[in-house]
């Protein structure tokens, strides 16, 4: 005994799969593998990925300059921010926030999940890059890395959340 599958009613892309579940915006009946939950309801994978597109809105050049500017600013922050001792937990976000702003004046406020993550990363690394020489200057003492491990820790995260918290109007 085999099931009969009702023909009006299987997915668009399993079509020996039933199911009444339709996409809430382009109304193709999905099944359960097709379905994506989204805060608006359930929808097929190519409406997502439609959606996801239009949100995307970084060009190619907006990568090399994000990066350059943030690892070139990480890097300079840095610098700055060894002065400061303890008052570094309070100048490390500050440099973040104004990090993010640069950067997206300069890509012109164009963004993509992506390029937030390639700027992040380039300040990880412009970060990095200013507290490596005191670190091997200082015989490989961990201890060398505890303030610039704060200002890159309160720096970064100010930074990626500034990009990323900024909702789309
Ligand atoms: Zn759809
Ligand atoms: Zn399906």
């Amino acid at each position: 005994m085999s099931e009969t599958i009702n023909p009006e009613f299987v997915c668009y892309r399993h079509p020996n799969r039933e199911t009444r579940l339709r996409c809430n915006n382009c109304d193709r009946l999905i099944c359960a593998e097709c379905a994506v939950k989204t805060p608006t309801g359930y929808r097929c994978k190519e409406c997502v990925r439609g959606f996801q597109k239009k949100f995307d809105t970084a060009k190619p050049q907006d990568y090399v300059l994000g990066v350059v500017i943030a690892a070139v600013l990480a890097y300079l922050g840095g610098l700055i921010a060894q002065y400061f001792g303890f008052f570094i937990i309070f100048i490390a976000p500050a440099i973040g926030i104004g990090i993010a702003e640069l950067v997206r004046r300069a890509v012109k406020r164009r963004r993509s999940k992506r390029l937030f993550q390639a700027i992040t990363g380039a300040a990880i690394v412009g970060a990095l890059a200013q507290a490596l020489p005191f670190f091997l200057l200082s015989n490989f003492n961990l201890f060398a890395l505890l303030w610039p491990g704060v200002y890159v820790f309160f720096m970064v995260s100010s930074l990626y959340y500034r990009l990323s918290g900024i909702q789309i109007r």
